[in-house]
């Protein structure tokens, strides 16, 4: 694993350049949730970013996610991100003890999670992930489906559809970047004019991150510039 110095420098490298980017867009660094993506780093590497203040950590892996929470039981105020495909027989593993799932796409999902969410007394927050990459990318709704997914998904007991997430793929063209964020916005705004719970925006990876907060992202999801190269599972 990284040391846990050298994961404390790239952290507080990456809330800075959060903060710029928010800064430069007139917006408030504090409406940028940096989410940790932990994935294939080991629970101590975790420790030491919330040792400086993170608290917000991503896992695509259900069980992974799971393992860890359970190393981690001790930090109580970590708040664990599903950012990955989900399986809807793993939604027990992921509620409760999950304070968002950032990649709906599909209806079952969503009434997977929504089922244990009811049976356990509590909502779970989900994003809908939109396909604003075209034929490159294959996850995701397709951009014209989002409506409608969008409304079968709010209709959801248990689950409380909370806003948008994509994963263009990925480019070192700032305007290319931008118009896959700006595609994710602009749906998201039209949403939101009959669905008000849909406000948030997750996008925005290691290369990109500065690009979606100009875009407009309430979430961005930042693995390699903080845990460094990922392990071997
Ligand atoms: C792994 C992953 C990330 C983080 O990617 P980096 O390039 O390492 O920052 C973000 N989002 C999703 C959905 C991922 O699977």
């Amino acid at each position: 694993m990284s040391d846990p110095e050298q994961i404390r420098q790239r952290l507080l490298h990456v809330q800075a350049r959060i903060a710029t980017a928010a800064l430069v867009a007139g917006r408030r660094a504090e409406d940028v949730t940096l989410v940790a993506v932990s994935k294939t780093h080991p629970p101590e590497a975790i420790r030491a970013a919330y040792e400086v203040g993170q608290r917000d950590f991503g896992e695509n892996y259900a069980q992974e996610l799971a393992k860890k929470r359970e190393a981690l039981a001790d930090l109580r105020d970590l708040r664990w991100h599903f950012i990955g495909a989900l399986q809807s027989n793993k939604a027990k593993l992921l509620v409760p003890g999950c304070a968002m799932v950032h990649a709906i796409d599909r209806t079952s999902g969503a009434e997977a999670l929504g089922k244990r969410a009811v049976a356990n007394g509590i909502t779970i927050d989900v994003l809908l992930e939109v396909n604003v990459g075209g034929e490159e990318t294959k996850a995701g709704v397709a951009y014209e489906e989002a409506p409608e997914r969008a409304r079968e998904i709010a209709a959801i007991p248990g689950v409380r559809l909370r806003g948008l997430m994509s994963i263009p793929p990925p480019t070192e063209e700032e305007q290319t970047a931008r118009a896959a964020f700006q595609r994710l916005r602009t749906m998201r705004d039209s949403l939101r004019a009959t669905m008000p719970s849909i406000e948030l925006l997750s996008m925005g990876m290691s290369g990109d991150y500065p690009w979606a907060i100009a875009e407009g992202a309430t979430h961005v999801r930042v693995g390699t510039a903080i845990f460094g190269e990922r392990l071997g599972r």
